[in-house]
């Protein structure tokens, strides 16, 4: 069973104040997780969490992980904007952007962040917005510290199957490619490297990043072979799931801290590479479990199925219509009640695929029922879009002290004409 961090009353009680549907947070949550993520990798001097600010990018979140000790992994200007505005500058913004506009290389590259680089043409994309410092109109250097992001083709696979198929994917540099990059950096200048990979997404095992960190290392001593390079860091990224189905076994952190550390032991410090830091950009284990959507059962439909209309919809969290992502449902009140009845859960878009969950075994369902949807602190406010006109919730933060915070206001009409040109049109606001 998978148990919601609110109760019926206490979602009540919010719901009075806040109409439904809302994203909730729970600060204790993020706070012990991040705390457990900390020490899994204390072993390593250098470690460093690097938020995936897409997962969650709500400033408040950002600053609890900030005073967690973590930075922040962006990927586009208003994603580096987010960080500036929390005060991180330097070495604390990791950019794992791809496509990336040219003006995004200089802006983070004004911040002082560090450029992950997705692909060998963006060096020259990255020389003629940082040429250096005699050339540049405002001086803006090249920078000093770059990290390179792999792919190493084909598929992914573990003891245990395919994680996943690099070689469909758009990310990265082939290895021929890597190699060359890093000689060509090295020309301009650079002289702290680093290495990244993203090979699997939303892994629910404990030998992921081992198994990963394993690759990355071995390819580190490669590095150094063939390009006389050490490698600062090694960059792990994202990609550690959490168990959405309650049948699934949560990661161990500590598990993985502990798995990564014997390969880093293995593999590095033989080749007396024992100065690489090691670093991580999840987002997914960092807030999933920590980020519910909560909505009112306000229609029930008897068709051929039996459908519970709620008043959230996929514009809320697109994550089941998308992916056909499953994502557990607590009736909030009637944990306790037997799981007899089998509805499509749905929401009002005049879109099919606009079901939070299929034929799924749950309590029987009454109007006014307030559900809780499970695993929705990451990917899922941020994912939100505005189809058929309707607006995105609030988000508030369940404080560690029991207060509930609005860290983020429901959208009004207002919002969503904004960006029209109504001058005129009678009768818009
Ligand atoms: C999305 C993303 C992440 C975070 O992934 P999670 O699955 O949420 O851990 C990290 N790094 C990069 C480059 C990403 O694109």
């Amino acid at each position: 069973m998978k148990d919601a961090f609110l109760t019926k009353e206490l979602a009540e009680a919010i719901a009075s104040e806040y109409p439904t549907p809302f994203y909730i947070y729970d600060e204790k949550g993020i706070r012990d997780n991040a705390r457990r993520v900390r020490e899994a990798f204390r072993w390593n001097r250098g470690f460093h969490e690097f938020f995936a600010v897409k997962a969650l990018p709500n400033p408040v979140i950002m600053q609890i992980l900030k005073e967690e000790g973590c930075g922040f992994d962006c990927s586009s200007q208003t994603e580096l904007m987010l960080a500036e505005a929390l005060g991180s500058t330097g070495e604390e913004i990791m950019f794992s952007s791809n496509d990336t506009p040219p003006e995004e290389f200089a802006y983070v590259n004004r911040l002082g962040g560090v450029i992950n680089l997705d692909d060998i043409t963006h060096i020259d994309t990255l020389l003629s917005v940082c040429p250096g410092d005699d050339k540049a109109p405002g001086g803006v250097r090249f920078p000093e510290t770059v990290s390179c992001r792999y792919n190493p083709g084909g598929v992914f696979e573990m003891a245990n199957g395919i994680m996943d198929n690099p070689g469909d994917s758009k990310y990265g540099m082939t290895k021929v490619q890597l190699m060359e990059a890093y000689q060509r950096l090295k020309s301009l200048g650079v002289s702290r490297f680093g290495l990244h990979a993203f090979l699997a997404s939303n892994t629910v095992s404990n030998d992921y990043y081992p198994h990963l960190a394993s690759r990355l290392f071995q390819l580190a001593t490669e590095i150094r072979r063939e390009t006389g390079i050490a490698l600062s860091f090694i960059n792990l990224s994202g990609g550690v799931g959490i168990p959405y189905r309650p049948e699934e076994m949560p990661n161990d952190i500590r598990k993985i801290g502990e798995g990564v550390k014997e390969q880093y032991r293995r593999i590095l410090v033989p080749e007396g590479l024992d100065e690489v830091a090691v670093c991580t950009e999840m987002g997914r284990f960092m807030t999933g479990p920590y980020g519910a959507l909560v909505t009112r059962a306000v229609h029930e439909k008897h068709i051929y199925k039996e459908y519970i209309g709620v008043d959230a919809c996929a514009v809320h969290l697109i994550r089941p219509a998308m992916y056909g992502a499953y994502h557990h449902i607590t009736v909030l009140g009637k944990e306790h009640a037997p799981h007899d009845h089998i509805y499509d859960v749905v929401g009002s878009l005049c879109e099919n695929n606009d079901k939070f969950a299929i034929d799924r075994h749950l309590p029987r369902i009454d109007k006014g029922d307030l559900l809780y949807i499970h695993d929705a602190g990451a990917h899922s406010f941020s994912m939100g879009y505005n189809y058929n006109g309707k607006l995105k919730c609030a988000e508030l933060l369940l404080r560690e002290d029991g207060s509930v915070r609005l860290i983020r206001r429901a959208e009004t009409p207002a919002d969503y004409f904004a960006t029209l040109d109504v001058c005129n049109i009678k009768g818009l606001p």
